[in-house]
Order: C-alpha cells, then structure tokens, then sequence
C-alpha cells in the first residue's frame, strides 16, 4: 500500500520536498477490524498548521508518519459486525491507499444523499463549518447582508448558498474570474469581487455594501478582515472560521489596524472549529437535503488523480488552483 508521509517541516510556503511517497505492506484485519481500500481522499488547508511542532486544537503531523485526513473508502475484509464488506465509509485515514483499524474509527456513508465524494465536502467537514459558522457563530437572520472571503471555495460555496436560502443579499471575494462568474451565476451570489483585479479591495467592498454587512464569514485573514472590520454595520458578526492567506507566515503579523472599530460598532469576533460544534449535524443534513433536492445547493470539484499526487494537491490550496473543493481520487469506484 502506498502511503504519503511528512518528510520535514514546510518552512512559509510547502514544498513538494517536504514529503516522500512510501509503501507498506497490507496486513488481514484482526477482531474487531475491517480494511478499507479508499477511493477519495481531502486535501484541506486545516492540514498546514498540523505540519508545524506546536500545541493546537489537533496534534502534529509527525515527520516519517503517514499524513491523516479525511478519506472515504470500501470496506473490503470485515472482522466486525459494525461494518460489511462492500460498505462505503469515511475516515480520517487519508494520504494512503488502504486503511486497517478498528469499526469504530469509520462512519458509515449514505450513498443515496450524494456522491461519495461530497462527504468530503458539501456534504462533510467543510459544509459543517459553513452551516456552524454562518448560521451559529455568525447568528444569521434571515435578509441580512453577508460576506464571504474565499468564496468559491469548499466551505464558502456552501455558506453563499445557505445565506441566499435565508433570504440574504450575499457578497463573495475569490481570486480568479472564472471563480467569480461560476459565484454569481450558478451558486447565484449578489456579487462577486475578484479580489486580485478589483483594485482597491476596500472601495469594491464598500460600494457593494451601501448599507454594510451584517454578517462577515472569514476565511482568508489579512486585508479582507480589515476591510470586512471597515464595512461592519453596529452589532455585524464576524465568524472567524479560517486565515489562509497568514498561513505560510514566519513571523507573527500585525493584527487589524481598525480593531478599534469592534469597540464602537458593538461587533462580535468569533472564532470556532467545527468540531466543537457538531450539534449541529442533524439540523444540517435537513436543511441540506432540502437544498439539494429543491437544486439549490451547487458545488464544484478540482481533482487530482493518484496518491502520488496529493502533495501537489495540498500545494495548490494555496495558490487557489483549485475551484471548489479540492480533492485526491486515489483509486478506482
Ligand atoms: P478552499 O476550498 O476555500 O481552498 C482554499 C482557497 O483559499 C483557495 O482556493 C484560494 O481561493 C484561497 N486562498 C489561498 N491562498 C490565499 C491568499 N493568500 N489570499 C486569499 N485567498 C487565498 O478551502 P476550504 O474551503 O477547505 O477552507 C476555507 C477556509 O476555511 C480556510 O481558511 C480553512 O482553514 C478554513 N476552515 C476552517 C475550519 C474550522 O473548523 N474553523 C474547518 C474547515 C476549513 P482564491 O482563488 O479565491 O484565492
């Protein structure tokens, strides 16, 4: 089995040198254990922060360890009763091409709600952070005004679409033109703002929110939560759910400028990780199903093919190569 693991710690941006493709040998399950051969695996910008040696809300990557992430796979010998063969199933045993532990380290998943691939996105981790995010940290009445950085993204198609499903006039900032079209005429967004092009990202922002926004979903950090803090309406929310742009950083930076604005416009900053609220996930899937069934709910894919391939994958998270959610196809259906 081929496996990809962490071979030094990535200094500013990764590079490919910083892993190395290995291979193990495949062992039969023991009792309690089933082997799951994975088809799919997620590359996801959370990961870069595990590769450094610090204390967080997730251990490091360990160097000469296989890297870990979420997977989805078929169970292709059982020793439990939890699980059959032919299952398919999510883990976080990604970043190798078969998986060995214990039942209860996988979670079954429903193919009849969506593709299996989309339990790594839409329909995953990154569509609960949207919905946690937006509609609890964010406190999202209906008909607000919303802004969403990295919007084209996984987590932020999902947030753009859930906002315009509560009636809200929805902004979004991404980084190509291509990005921004697919925003405004599929995911059907207000605006879209290619923060690359715009110019002046603090005027674009403006003038498409005359009255200000209520709501802010960060996921970049930097100059669009600066311009976000500068465009806030008294009491706007602003869910703090990632700072891509600040993770390649080797120096601590300089926090926003305008933070003194929180003070008098009665501004909420909020941080979350999704996995402190997975109280949501039934009220998710509900609404989510609802969506997708009514064709409200569109995302895209960028795929890699071949584990060999998912470190460049990881690489490309952070030149945006990727429209929507980003994932490895690692073996056949
Ligand atoms: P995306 O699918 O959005 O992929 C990353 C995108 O970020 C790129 O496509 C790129 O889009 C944009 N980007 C990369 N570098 C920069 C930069 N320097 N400046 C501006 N934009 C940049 O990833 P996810 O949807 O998986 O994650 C989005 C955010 O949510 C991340 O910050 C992530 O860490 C966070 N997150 C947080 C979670 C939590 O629990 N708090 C859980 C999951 C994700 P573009 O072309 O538009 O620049």
């Amino acid at each position: 089995s081929k496996e990809i693991r962490l071979k030094a710690r990535p200094v500013g941006e990764p590079k490919p040198s910083d892993f190395e493709l290995a291979t193990t040998d495949v062992r039969q399950p023991g009792d309690g254990e089933i082997l799951v051969r994975n088809i799919w695996m997620s590359v996801d910008p959370y990961m870069r922060g595990r590769m450094m040696d610090r204390e967080s809300y997730v251990p490091p990557f360990q160097i000469g360890e296989a890297l870990q992430g979420g997977a989805i796979g078929q169970v292709i010998a059982s020793k439990s009763p939890k699980l059959a063969v032919g299952d398919y199933v999510q883990s976080m045993f990604g970043w190798r091409e078969y998986a060995l532990a214990k039942a209860e380290a996988f979670q079954k998943v429903d193919p009849a709600l969506g593709p299996i691939e989309a339990y790594l996105g839409t329909l995953g981790m990154p569509g609960m952070t949207a919905y946690a995010g937006l509609m609890k940290i964010g406190e999202l009445k209906d008909g607000e005004t919303v802004f969403v950085s990295a919007a084209s993204g996984a987590v932020g198609t999902v947030v753009c679409q859930l906002a315009k499903a509560h009636g809200c006039y929805v902004v979004g900032s991404a980084g190509s033109d291509e990005k921004c079209e697919w925003l405004e005429k599929v995911a059907g967004i207000d605006k879209a703002i290619n923060y690359k092009t715009c110019g002046d990202l603090d005027k674009a922002v403006g003038a498409a929110f005359p009255k200000g926004i209520d709501v802010y979903f960060e996921n970049v950090g930097g100059k669009h939560l600066e311009v976000a803090i500068n465009h806030m309406r008294p009491f706007g929310r602003l869910a703090l759910c990632g700072m891509i742009e600040q993770y390649n950083d080797t120096a601590p930076r300089p926090g926003p400028s305008n933070i003194i604005m929180a003070v008098g416009k009665s501004l909420k900053l909020q941080g979350f990780i999704v996995s402190n609220h997975l109280d949501i996930i039934p009220a998710f899937y509900a609404e989510m199903g609802k969506l997708i069934k009514a064709g409200k709910m569109h995302w895209q894919e960028t795929v890699e093919h071949g584990i060999e391939n998912a470190p460049k994958a990881f690489l490309n998270l952070f030149s945006g190569a990727n429209a929507g959610k980003m994932l490895v196809k690692i073996g056949p259906d």
